[in-house]
């Protein structure tokens, strides 16, 4: 299988340059050369087969063989609202949502949450994203939204997804998932107070169990996006 690279200027001709971070990890990390193929993505769900033209420090040329459309994306949205872990938790849950395949990242910024994301940090998560995708073959990119209030939570979900808000002390409600545009809504360590949830439950919001055990922030986010990211290949 050949290696892949993301190029983050749209790829709208038979050439492509890279830039420094990727001419630097295809050079120096993986030692390519020209004359050899790799695969290059630039976001939009193409797969671009391209030969090694020319090898620099600072950039790399290459020349599109063929662009390969593979859809490897869920077919539907799947956005995950989450008060942000700290550290290298909050970088494992970006990996874990890029391979299960959530399309949008909601940054919440809630009474409890300890981590309030800068710009800084979403630039940072971002690479991660990138460097997710390259892993699972993901060709378009899991976008990473602004952080938000509940308040705000509510402009940036449309109320024709299905909306869920997992909570502690919420009843047993699964039901089953279907392949539709979804929503979940994660709290921070301490939890959503009354009030966040409420506010959510007032908006159209079913409030989730997730069992007995107390999951991380990372874990319950993880849960939800699988349990409904997959179900719709067990379906058949
Ligand atoms: N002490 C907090 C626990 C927070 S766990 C409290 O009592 O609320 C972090 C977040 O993960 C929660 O806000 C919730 O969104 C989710 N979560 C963790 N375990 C859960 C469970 N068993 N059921 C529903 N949501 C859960």
């Amino acid at each position: 299988m050949a290696h892949r690279f993301f190029s983050d200027t749209p790829i709208t001709s038979k050439e492509i340059v890279l830039g420094e971070s990727e001419a630097r990890h295809l050079a120096q990390v993986m030692r390519k050369q020209s004359g050899e193929q790799v695969i290059v993505f630039d976001g939009s769900g193409v797969d671009f087969l391209a030969t090694i033209q020319t090898v620099d420090r600072k950039t790399v040329e290459l020349i599109v063989d063929q662009r390969l459309e593979i859809n490897r994306e869920l077919p539907f949205d799947m956005v995950l609202a989450v008060a942000l872990p700290k550290g290298d938790r909050q970088t494992w849950m970006v990996q874990k949502l890029v391979e299960l395949g959530a399309t949008r990242l909601v940054p919440l910024v809630s009474e409890r949450g300890v981590a309030q994301p800068t710009g800084k940090a979403i630039e940072r998560l971002k690479r991660h994203v990138i460097e997710a995708s390259k892993q699972c073959e993901r060709n378009v990119l899991m976008d990473i939204s602004p952080p938000v209030t509940i308040e705000g939570l509510g402009e940036q979900v449309p109320a024709t997804f299905r909306r869920y808000v997992a909570h502690v002390t919420s009843k047993p409600n699964f039901g089953q998932p279907t392949p539709q545009n979804v929503a979940f809504a994660v709290g921070p360590e301490g939890g959503f107070t009354d009030n966040e949830v409420d506010f959510l439950a007032n908006s159209g919001w079913t409030e989730l169990h997730l069992g007995q055990r107390i999951l991380r922030v990372e874990t319950a986010a993880m849960s939800l996006a699988s349990w409904w990211g997959i179900s719709h290949c067990m379906n058949g």
